[in-house]
């Protein structure tokens, strides 16, 4: 196939094999996020491209060189939503729906575009379910998003696969005064650094501490520490969050080198991270940005929020053997038919029966092929149970039932009577 006919490297299709395990995590996140009282919200993808620059930051990996950006038919800069939290912000703020106080727990979910390089639990599109919270500014919202995904973990059966780290960056105030003894410290071995950390040095230096480069790394270890720099309030948030945390028994590592690469945070960062998935290790990362909302137009609104790749979950529920077992089977009954007119019959006697029990997952596939061809497909299909219609039993007015899995003889199964078996031999779920 001729390269332009090809998806766009970095963008993949989600095939039918993979979508039962996306719409499990997916749908696991999303009970919970009910249950906790978060409301779903959906934003455009495309977003005017200055309000990425505003909220991200401009000197940031993400606006430097990861976005998607074009000129629209009007001449508009636009780009492709690299992250979802600038625009529930813009979305918030545009609907009023933040104003005097008013506490939003929101949630979303869907495709975020980064021109990165493409590599296992790296793309260019990828998803993310993401959430933020308005407008509440104590340590403990802090500790449920925390809570919500430890618990998370619990369900899909992650928790040993993953560990918190977290960190404390403090004021606008704090963090300023901060820099400013990195940037001595930094400034006096700068001929040492390697070329990223040299030029951040200038233009945004707490990213220095984000470096992979050993050498860099080493120096780093003499450092100032944020948390020797963190006001009293900071100090007070960060260890009424760690109060919190110990009294669920959440175990955590500080790490004062978490800085997290966008401009907006505040006090609270954290990261979920894995060893399971080679370089590509973090889950979930996220914190509070209580000077973002301000800073695009609004009243000051504390905010706090945190955002999962679906794809490097899904990779490890894979990779560690958590998929649940009932995923491989997406039918529950297929009904086999002979003949025009059993065909014929098959289809409402299956229109009666889904009347009857509208979870019921029936596969009909009248009309195609042999018997033995039908039967080979209803038997890879997963399904439970085959059900047979041919001449005989249409004249007889009943279904042969056959157990596809395990023990049982076929039987004789009258019309008016199928309903209520299946709904005795098939649990649904
Ligand atoms: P990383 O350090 O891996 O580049 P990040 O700090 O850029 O991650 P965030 O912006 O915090 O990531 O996004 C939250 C989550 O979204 C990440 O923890 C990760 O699980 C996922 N994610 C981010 N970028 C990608 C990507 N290009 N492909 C797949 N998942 C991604
Ligand atoms: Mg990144």
């Amino acid at each position: 196939m001729s390269k332009s006919l090809q998806a766009i490297r970095g963008m993949n299709d989600i095939l039918p094999e993979q979508t039962p395990l996306w719409r499990y995590f997916e749908g696991t996140v999303a009970r919970l996020l009910d249950n906790y009282g978060y409301r779903q919200i959906r934003m455009p993808i495309v977003e005017f491209t200055e309000l990425f620059k505003r909220s991200i930051g401009e000197v940031t990996d993400i606006v430097e060189k990861e976005m998607y950006t074009f000129d629209d038919r009007n001449g508009d800069s636009l780009t492709l939503r690299p992250e979802g939290t600038a625009a529930c912000v813009r979305a918030v703020l545009e609907h009023g729906i933040t104003g005097g106080g008013q506490v939003q727990k929101l949630w979303y979910v869907g495709p975020m575009f980064r021109h990165e390089r493409p590599q296992k639990g790296r793309y260019r599109q990828f998803h993310q379910i993401g959430l933020e919270v308005f407008n509440l500014e104590g340590p403990d919202i802090d500790a449920e998003l925390i809570v919500m995904t430890w618990r998370l973990w619990g369900e899909l059966g992650l928790r040993d696969a993953v560990k918190l780290e977290l960190n404390s960056l403090g004021t606008s105030e704090s963090r300023g005064r901060y820099r400013e003894a990195l940037v001595e410290f930094l400034s006096a071995h700068i001929d040492k650094l390697d070329k990223d950390s040299q030029r951040r040095l200038k233009t945004n230096p707490l990213r220095v501490l984000d470096t992979k480069n050993p050498e860099t790394q080493a120096i780093l270890v003499d450092a100032p520490k944020m948390a020797d720099y963190l006001d009293d309030e900071s100090r007070a948030h960060f260890e009424g969050l760690k109060a919190r945390l110990d009294a669920v028994g959440i175990p955590y590592v500080i790490n004062p080198k978490l800085v997290r690469g966008l401009d907006y945070y505040s006090k609270t960062v954290f990261e979920w991270v894995t060893d399971k998935l080679g370089a590509q290790g973090t889950v979930c990362a996220g914190g509070r940005y209580d000077g973002l909302v301000e800073q695009m137009g609004g009243k000051p609104t504390p905010g706090v929020g945190f955002a999962m790749g679906i794809e490097r979950l899904v990779l490890m529920l894979e990779a560690l053997d958590k998929v649940p077992e009932e995923l491989s089977r997406q039918v529950d009954v297929y009904l086999c038919a002979f003949g025009e007119a059993a065909e014929l019959a098959a289809l409402s006697l299956s229109e009666r029966i889904r009347d009857q029990l509208p979870n019921l997952r029936l596969q009909i596939n009248a009309g195609a092929g042999s018997f033995k061809s039908q039967f080979k497909k209803a038997d890879k299909s997963g399904a439970l149970y085959a059900l047979i219609l041919g001449d005989d039993e249409l004249a007889q007015q009943v279904v042969g039932f056959k157990p596809l899995r395990g023990q049982g003889e076929q039987q004789s199964i009258a019309w008016d009577a199928l309903a209520a078996h299946l709904a005795t031999c098939v649990v649904q779920g």
